[in-house]
């Protein structure tokens, strides 16, 4: 008997077939796992946060462009033909889901989570979005507008939390330590 699970024989067959047809290499491979393990994660997205909060230019220029405004960045991973970003304020709480299937910032937040593939949060966050946040443990206040972005092939959205009180003698590098995906995401604060 196989220890392997049906899906590691089945990407192992995959991975087999594709370099004996001389589609990619075993190197190609580990490549694009060691890019989507180490290099490609929500910690791209909260280096993007932390300077949007202490470069106000840079922050205009995000929520003006994102896409362009993140250039300079460089960072791999694709998925992000247009990137929007929505900003958290006193009065508006953004979220984003993706509800005909999983698109995502990839380059700014790594690989989705599960439950954000999950047909229940997909539909339930457009419906009742503010029950669905109280069961991700965050209650919105009701003078609060709740605004849901839905993205698509061609949009990806990430959300620019609000500041966390109490944070003014931190630099970047330390700021960016604060900002969590969930909060990318929406369906948190910090
Ligand atoms: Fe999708």
């Amino acid at each position: 008997m196989s220890e392997h699970s049906p899906q590691e024989i089945r990407a192992e067959a995959l991975e087999s077939l594709l370099v004996e047809r001389g589609f990619l290499t075993g190197e190609d491979v580990d490549e694009s796992i060691e890019v989507y393990s180490e290099r490609v994660g929500p910690m791209n997205g909260a280096r993007v946060v932390a300077k949007a909060w202490v470069d106000p230019d840079f922050r205009v220029r995000l929520l003006a462009d994102a896409t362009s405004a993140i250039e300079p960045f460089e960072f791999q991973g694709g998925e992000v033909q247009k990137l929007v970003v929505v900003e958290n304020t006193p009065a508006v709480h953004n979220v984003v889901v993706c509800t005909l299937c999983s698109c995502y910032p990839w380059a700014l937040l790594g690989l989705p989570p599960t439950w954000y593939k999950d047909p229940a949060y997909r539909s339930r966050i457009v419906r009742e979005p503010r029950r669905v946040l109280v069961e991700f443990g965050l209650s919105v206040p009701d003078g609060k507008e709740v605004r849901v972005w839905d993205s698509s092939a061609e949009v990806r959205y990430l959300v620019l939390p609000e500041r966390p009180a109490g944070t003014d003698d931190l630099d970047e590098a330390a700021l960016a330590a604060l900002v969590s995906r969930e909060a990318m995401i929406g369906v948190a604060v910090l």
